[in-house]
């Protein structure tokens, strides 16, 4: 990080975006404790001082083993999983796409974002998160000094529901295979959950969404932060603060 001031510019800029408390500046520049640092407001939910929320759900389905001859868990690669989408026909979201959108990012990323599916846009191009939630995704992780393209990202269902509606139990049941696969490639330090259909996939529940939010739970050992979905977010923009709040825990498990 070269010039501080443009990072604070930036992050300043991130704040306005986010509709978050300028107070975070301090704490992400300053380190996770200094309550008495000026300008903090005293008692803020968002305080310095709040301790990491507290564990919730452990969801450690079993990874393929050694000697089954199933293609998606013993794919070598994340290029190899992403061979294996670009041919799947595993469930009816094969008929429609345009492309597979497997997933994006370096291998060796330490934060994994996972989203729902494919929408148009990313269908057109193969891309996950490229459209308009893409690019408040994107903003999201430059508040938290991550570029994206230090971040896994990726989807529950790798190819895109008609209408963009949610996908069937059924389709994510085919599907999940190849996150489950991504993840144990990845062996990530965070994972970020966006919205309720990655939330219940990766800690197999029913739950909603805000009953997950504000707990860390794991997936195969793996902390998961929860939190809204950026389509969710650009519809309800009151969301953005609790937002911030979760993806600031998710940038404290990564440091
Ligand atoms: N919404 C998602 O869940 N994933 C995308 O890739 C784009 C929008
Ligand atoms: Fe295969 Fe997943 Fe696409 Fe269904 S959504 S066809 S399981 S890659």
């Amino acid at each position: 990080m070269s010039d501080g001031r443009a990072l604070a510019r930036a992050f300043l800029e991130q704040q306005r975006l986010l509709g978050g408390d300028p107070v975070i500046l301090a704490d992400s520049r300053t380190g996770p404790r200094t309550p008495g640092s000026p300008g903090l407001r005293p008692g803020s939910p968002g305080s310095p001082s709040k301790e990491l929320p507290s564990p919730g759900i452990s969801y450690d389905p079993p990874a393929g083993d050694l000697f089954s001859n199933d293609p998606i868990s013993q794919a070598p690669s994340l290029a190899a999983v992403a061979a294996l989408v670009a041919q799947c026909t595993r469930c009816r979201l094969c008929e429609g796409r345009t492309h597979t959108v497997p997933g994006e990012g370096p291998d060796d990323a330490r934060l994994v974002v996972v989203g729902e599916g494919p929408g148009r846009v990313e269908d057109e191009t193969g891309r996950p998160f490229v459209g308009q939630a893409g690019e408040l995704l994107t903003k999201i992780l430059a508040a938290i000094d991550l570029p994206r393209e230090r971040v896994f990202i990726c989807n529950v269902v790798k190819c895109r529901p008609p209408e963009n509606r949610v996908p069937q139990y059924d389709e994510i049941g085919a599907c999940v295979p190849y996150l489950f696969r991504q993840i144990e490639l990845l062996k990530p330090k965070v994972i970020l959950a966006m919205g309720s259909t990655a939330a219940q996939t990766l800690l197999d529940t029913r739950q909603s969404l805000g009953a997950l939010r504000d707990r860390i739970h794991r997936f195969r050992g793996v902390p998961v932060v929860v939190t809204y979905h950026p389509a969710a977010l650009l519809r309800n923009p009151h969301w953005k603060k609790p937002t911030w709040d979760d993806v600031r825990v998710a940038h404290r498990l990564l440091a």
